[in-house]
């Protein structure tokens, strides 16, 4: 089943085209690897498909994006509230300046979850999906700055993974990370497809190997192959 279809999507930034009319299915249970040379479009891709787009002056988007076979850019599509489904990680780990607790938490927070019993089962099974908790379960009130980057990364994975999303979008989520942690992470996200529908960028041919069930490969904007990774 499609959770995600996209029908033709143009994206420009002022004039210039950065996505040339692209058509892909993200299915569940699966992660496709979109690769393709610097400035191809890939982290483009993915932020027309969180709305994190919305955020830059001059956009222009044309084409249909639809999750569940909801259009996400209809007029009442709310795009913090599509952010909650549709999760995003970075290549930099960018923990919040705050505590493990507060930076899992976020999102059940700023929509309005003050339970501490939800918050704190929340915070465990996050964490347990993350595969840190028992490194980090008696240090959740020390500051995720104080971590190391690959812990600092999982801390960016369960706080997705918190707001119970459906679709997470990983942009080059290893690429600054030491091989052992980097390693560590492509385990845990063969577990979280078992439950999620997982997009990575990556500008490594064997990571996408070894990860992915499809891989999109792009140039200039185009989506050039598409396929079963073999
Ligand atoms: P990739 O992730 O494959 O390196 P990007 O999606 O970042 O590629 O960029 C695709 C194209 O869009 C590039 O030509 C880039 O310069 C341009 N671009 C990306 N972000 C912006 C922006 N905020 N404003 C203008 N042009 C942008
Ligand atoms: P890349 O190296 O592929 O460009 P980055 O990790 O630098 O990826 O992040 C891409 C862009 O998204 C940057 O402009 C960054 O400032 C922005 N960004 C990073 N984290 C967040 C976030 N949590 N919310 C919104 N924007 C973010």
């Amino acid at each position: 089943k499609n959770l995600i279809s996209i029908r033709d999507l143009h994206l420009y930034y002022g004039k210039v085209e950065a996505l040339k009319g692209v058509t892909m299915d993200f299915r569940k249970n699966e992660i496709t690897a979109v690769i393709g040379p610097s400035g191809c479009g890939k982290s483009t891709l993915l932020k027309t498909i969180n709305r994190l787009n919305d955020l830059v002056p001059d956009v222009t988007v044309t084409g249909t994006v639809k999750l569940n076979g909801k259009d996400i850019y209809a007029p009442s599509m709310n795009a913090v509230d599509l952010r909650k489904e549709v999760g995003m990680l970075f290549q930099q780990p960018n923990p919040f300046p705050f505590s493990i607790y507060d930076n899992v938490t976020y999102g059940l927070r700023i929509s309005g979850e003050k339970d501490k019993a939800v918050l704190d089962e929340a915070v465990e099974r996050s964490l347990q999906q993350a595969a840190i908790w028992d490194e980090l379960k008696d240090r959740l009130h020390d500051n995720a700055l104080s971590v190391s980057g690959g812990q600092q990364q999982r801390i960016c994975i369960a706080r997705v993974l918190a707001t119970q999303p459906k679709v997470i979008l990983m942009d080059e989520p290893t690429s600054a990370l030491d091989p052992i942690s980097s390693d560590k992470i492509e385990r845990t996200m063969l577990k979280l497809k078992e439950d999620y529908t997982i997009v990575i960028v990556t500008r490594n041919m064997q990571q996408a190997s070894r990860l992915s069930d499809r891989t999109a490969f792009f140039l200039g904007g185009k989506l050039i192959e598409y396929g079963k990774t073999k």
